[in-house]
């Protein structure tokens, strides 16, 4: 069956991102609870029915790690997109509630089965890995979303938000401002794969903004500098496994075969990890400095200095 827009009925926002907005909506003829990304698009009807298309083949992308796609729509110059709602939201909003190691290698090795999945079953290399992308629900699931399968979505989406947080492997970054062919292989999903890793432990974006002063200077440190690493308080295994993702030449970057078969994720295989214990830590923490924020605001209007 096709959704269209007449069959739902819209919710709460989710989420805001660089190209359009998520929304909670309700399926009215299955009661199925969805999330509805509307990406703006000035396109005309061809080029929209183009990228309904291709989005089709999400249909065949069923995995446990990889978010359930619903159907596709247009409505003058925007598309919505109907997927599976993730009720905890998705990892950069979570992960400042700290995450231990064995939390850190189920999270990763989740994302790593998707991306392998993907690659091995649909040709399909992600090209936008990134905490954002990685959504949890109170159940322990982790999957992936917003996967590039439409070349005319790729091709309309305005290339001017290059961020200021940048997951694009150093030899995507020099072809861009090479205008070389585009240089993008799976090895480029890999480097993305360790910084969100180094990203989701640290609780941070690698390359801070504080060191570099534009985003000149933090691409140039991508291209020109030493890969970032995890401290010193993490595992060898866990250590080696990020070095083993951010390597600088693409060819020396490990498959998705290597990661898996890393100690740092057969030793993940053989421990029990309760990821939903921890969403719903996360969960609370979340809530907890919301309320700060909150009181914070509520004593300054009482007292302003
Ligand atoms: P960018 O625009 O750079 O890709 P982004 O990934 O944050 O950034 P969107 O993909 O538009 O932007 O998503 C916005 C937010 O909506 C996400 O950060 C996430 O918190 C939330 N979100 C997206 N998809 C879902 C979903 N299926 N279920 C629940 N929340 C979602
Ligand atoms: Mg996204």
């Amino acid at each position: 069956f096709a959704i269209n827009m007449d069959q739902l009925q819209l919710g709460e926002e989710l989420g805001n991102g660089a190209y359009g907005t998520v929304k909670r909506v309700i399926h009215r003829p299955t009661k199925a609870t969805m999330a509805m990304k509307e990406i703006r698009l000035e396109l005309d009807d061809t080029k929209l029915n183009a990228i309904i298309m291709e989005l089709d083949i999400l249909h065949r992308a069923v995995h446990d790690s990889i978010v359930e796609f619903y159907g596709a729509f247009f409505i003058e110059s925007c598309v919505y997109y109907c997927m599976e709602y993730m009720d905890a939201g998705s990892l950069d909003k979570l992960y400042g509630a700290g995450v231990p190691e064995p939390v850190l290698g189920r999270i990763v090795s989740f994302m790593v089965k998707g991306l392998k999945f993907l690659k091995d079953e649909m040709q399909i290399i992600h090209r936008d890995v990134k905490p954002t992308n990685v959504l949890l629900n109170k159940k322990g699931d982790v999957k992936l979303c917003d996967f590039g399968v439409s070349g005319q979505l790729e091709k309309s989406l305005a290339k001017t938000n290059i961020g200021c947080q940048s997951y694009m492997a150093p030899e995507r970054i020099k072809g861009e401002s090479q205008n070389a062919l585009s240089t993008y292989t799976v090895s480029s999903d890999v480097w993305s794969v360790g910084l969100a890793t180094l990203e989701i432990a640290l609780g941070k974006y690698p390359y801070p903004p504080e060191t570099y002063l534009n985003v000149f200077a933090q691409l140039s440190a991508i291209v020109h500098g030493d890969p970032p690493e995890l401290p010193d308080t993490y595992s060898e295994h866990a250590r080696d496994w990020v070095n083993r993702c951010l390597v600088k030449r693409p060819e020396g970057r490990a498959s998705y075969a290597e990661l898996m078969n890393h100690p740092f994720l057969q030793e993940d295989a053989r421990r029990n990890v309760d990821i939903g214990e921890w969403v719903t830590y996360a969960l609370q923490w979340r809530e907890e400095q919301k309320q700060q924020r909150r009181s914070r605001q509520q004593e300054e209007q009482l007292h302003p200095s």
